[in-house]
């Protein structure tokens, strides 16, 4: 597996996956990530990580300390408030996911912002609090269908993007930048490599010119074991952000062993 890049497989299990369920993840991912290759390449070739509904981020976490050591999947969430306790209902803040055993968290995925109605402001607002708190945040952004249609795609990027602009550029450079346009979410219609592409090195040339030395940017969008090797072998695309084919654990792995070759 000689001149492979770090791939960055994250997957977004959104709203699925009970405790019981979870931790069934976990064995399937384990007994698979033991099997050679795969166990060279992760934490090497392959960071993979997991982001669990809130409900089963301490089964989660459990779960991760039966796995083979150095073998488990890095815990992230799907989303926080940017308070650090309070009076908000429903919420969950970052503190809290430092003790249900999160790294990373999710912040601006596209069903925040077009279910739940998140702005760039607020997003911006949850960023700097969970680089603050000390997270990794992922941060997506992406155009609509309609946007992409009316040749709007890049000034998309860029308000979202520039949106993060009151951070420091050491900030910045903490963050993993997910670009998922939201017509290829959940749609099994993926962007072409090309399309992936483009916008990936679209966007890193605007995080360079905004401080940024070397950003990672991943894609996310209908990725699966079949169109992988294509989509991550593509210069600026670093990694995958993965929902529906993260469900199984096997369909997850096989992301990386498509585009690893194994
Ligand atoms: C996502 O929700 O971040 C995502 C990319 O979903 P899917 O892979 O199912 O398109």
């Amino acid at each position: 597996m000689k001149n492979i890049k770090k791939i960055y497989l994250y997957g977004n299990l959104k709203m699925n996956m009970t405790r019981g369920e979870t931790e069934g993840f976990y064995k399937e991912f384990d007994a698979l990530a033991k099997e050679p290759p795969l166990a060279e390449a992760m934490g090497k070739t392959l960071e993979a990580a997991v982001f669990p509904p809130f409900t089963s981020l301490c089964a989660a976490e459990s779960a991760s300390k039966t796995c083979t050591p150095g073998l488990a999947p890095i815990l992230g969430a799907q989303n926080a408030w940017f308070e650090p306790k309070g009076a908000f209902t429903g919420d969950v803040s970052l503190p809290m996911l430092k003790d249900a055993g999160c790294t990373h968290v999710i912040l601006g995925h596209s069903e925040r912002r077009t279910i739940f109605l998140e702005t760039d402001e607020l997003i911006a607002r949850k960023v700097k609090a969970a680089l603050d708190a000390g997270f990794v945040p992922v941060f997506c952004y992406g155009e609509t269908l309609q946007e992409r249609e009316g040749n709007k795609t890049f000034d998309v990027i860029s308000r979202q993007l520039k949106a993060l602009s009151a951070l420091s550029a050491a900030e910045l450079e903490k963050i993993i930048y997910a670009y998922e346009p939201i017509w290829a979410i959940g749609t099994g219609k993926s962007a072409t490599s090309e399309e992936a592409q483009e916008a990936c090195a679209y966007s890193k040339n605007l995080l360079a010119e905004m401080g940024v030395k070397s950003a990672v940017v991943l894609y996310g969008g209908s990725v699966n074991p079949g169109n992988a090797k294509e989509l991550l072998s593509m210069d600026a695309i670093d990694g995958a952000l993965v929902g529906g084919a993260s469900l199984k654990a096997d369909s997850f792995l096989q992301i990386y062993k498509g585009y690893a070759g194994i």
